[in-house]
């Protein structure tokens, strides 16, 4: 349970920026501008349903316009409310920032219970929200572009790309409004998997580090590191199987809406993420200790912990006895400002979500950007690429005809090396990049200044002085 005297999600988000720019030197009434809000768009309609008509609430709030076009999610959830989105705006406009993404920071959000409407039903329900949202530029290609987010996926995106082309007959560039469409609407290769996989990344960098794997306590590599997972929705899915599928790492829990799943040996990831399919949630999974309150999970002793679901679920009810030494934020805000310092004063290393997550944004981008050029990744080199790496097999080729069998070509040598790379490789080569780059630059600012200690607050000093650098060039 969650803490009356804790701050909500917009004011721990404030809170951790605070903590950084204390330590920065910007010029007066900028740290002011570059916290606050831009706007939240409120928005009530009604959508008839069932005989009835029945009415929804939604926001869109953009956080910060230093650059064009605004980016963020859109999340469909109860528990969506101005404050959350505000959060989750302010956390965009960082996590752009310091994955270098060109965009200002947004999100936004519908107050609902997907789990009660069915397809057709939400179809009614998203092309309204999206109506409202596009008549007022909020939704467009150039100044606002929505992504996926909790509740939402491929099905949500694509009808807001129609939904968009049909009010927009003419601009050639709609499917540059949403990102993370479906590949025949527009999408790219590696969007859904695109926010686990950067936690893998992530992940493989920090293990890169003996430095950085000591301040967790932690030695070797991600092989054999038990790793408990919070949300097996499409973030937490899609980094337990690359970590345990992959890198050898051993998801020995996994908690859900409806309970926890444990196993010391190891869970089945792919196992139970079709028992969830089928059966709605983890409740009667077989092959492993079930317990209805999954929350007591998230303290087991494990060596990386991944809250995958929502925001404050590490709070001050329960931080001290978290047992993790290595905290790996896939979701958005899932450690509250309070939680913070208590984890931070442990020794707890936290690799903070505005870092964590932004595969997604980071894939969305290049999908936004292959929209604006109209042409799928690789198409125009690919052919060209493995044309000239026969030439090498050639060559290769009859060098082992010369040496008559005392060298050759290692056995899957010339399929590898021929392949040239299609969109999906050249996805996760540039997501893989970006997630390096980026832990780079915080891990620069965590080891050489004595008074950051840690991650967290490394992340949103390189973030906000990118944002602080965009408003001078503008003047401001
Ligand atoms: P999702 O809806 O696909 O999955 C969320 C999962 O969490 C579901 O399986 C749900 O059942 C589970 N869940 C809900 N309440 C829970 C609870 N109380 N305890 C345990 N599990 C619970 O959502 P998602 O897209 O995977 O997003 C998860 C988090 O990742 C959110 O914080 C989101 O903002 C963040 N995120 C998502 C993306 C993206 O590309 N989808 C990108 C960046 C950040």
């Amino acid at each position: 349970m969650r803490n009356v005297n804790e701050p909500s999600f917009r004011e721990s988000v404030d809170l951790m920026f605070s903590r950084a720019v204390a330590l920065m030197d910007l010029p007066p009434g900028l740290e002011e501008k570059i916290r606050v809000c831009n706007a939240t768009y409120t928005v009530r309609f009604g959508v008839r349903l069932r005989g009835e008509i029945k009415t929804f609430t939604g926001y869109r709030s953009v956080h910060s316009e230093h650059m064009e076009p605004v980016k963020g999610g859109i999340r469909f959830s109860m528990g969506v409310n101005q404050d959350e989105v505000e959060a989750l705006a302010a956390l965009m406009t960082y996590k752009c920032a310091l994955v270098e993404a060109p965009f200002g920071g947004s999100k936004g959000g519908l107050c609902i219970d997907p789990r009660q409407y069915d397809e057709h039903e939400m179809e009614l329900i998203t092309r309204r929200f999206a109506y409202e949202l596009i008549k007022r530029d909020l939704i467009h290609p150039s100044q606002n572009v929505p992504a996926p987010d909790m509740g939402t996926g491929e099905r949500e995106m694509a009808w807001i790309a129609d939904q968009y082309a049909r009010m927009n007959t003419t601009d050639i560039n709609s499917r540059a409004c949403v990102t993370g469409k479906p590949l025949n609407a527009g999408g790219i290769a590696g969007r859904v998997e695109a926010t686990g996989r950067g936690v893998q990344y992530a992940l493989q960098e920090f293990f890169r580090d003996p430095t950085d794997m000591k301040q967790a306590g932690l030695t070797g590599s991600l092989d054999g590191k038990r790793v408990i997972v919070q949300g097996l929705g499409n973030v937490g899915y899609h980094a337990a199987k690359f970590l345990s599928e992959e890198d050898g790492a051993k998801v020995i829990g996994i908690i859900e809406y409806d309970g926890g799943l444990y196993d010391a040996n190891g869970l089945d990831v792919e196992a139970v993420r079709q028992w969830i399919g089928q059966h709605g949630g983890v409740t009667g999974y077989p092959d492993a200790t079930y317990s209805k309150d999954g929350s007591p999970l998230l303290e087991a002793e494990c060596d990386i912990l991944v809250p995958a679901a929502l925001e404050g679920v590490i709070n001050l009810s329960n931080a001290a006895r978290i047992q993790a030494p290595l905290i790996i934020e896939a979701a958005n805000g899932p450690v509250t400002a309070g939680a913070d310092e208590i984890l931070r004063d442990k020794g707890t290393v936290i690799i903070p979500d505005m870092y964590a997550n932004a595969g997604g944004v980071t894939v969305s981008y290049f999908e936004w950007v292959k929209n604006l050029s109209h042409i799928r990744f690789g198409r125009m080199q690919r052919r060209q690429e493995e044309a000239r790496h026969q030439l090498v097999i050639n060559e290769l080729q009859q060098l082992e005809n010369v040496m008559e069998g005392q060298w050759k070509m290692s056995p899957d040598f010339r399929q590898k090396y021929l392949r040239g790379a299609g969109e999906l490789e050249l996805v996760r080569s540039g997501l893989d990049d970006t997630m390096r780059i980026a832990y780079q630059s915080m891990r620069e600012v965590w080891h050489s200044r004595d008074d950051v200690t840690d991650l967290r607050t490394a992340a949103y000093l390189v973030s906000i002085g990118k944002v602080a650098a965009s408003y001078r060039a503008k003047g401001l």
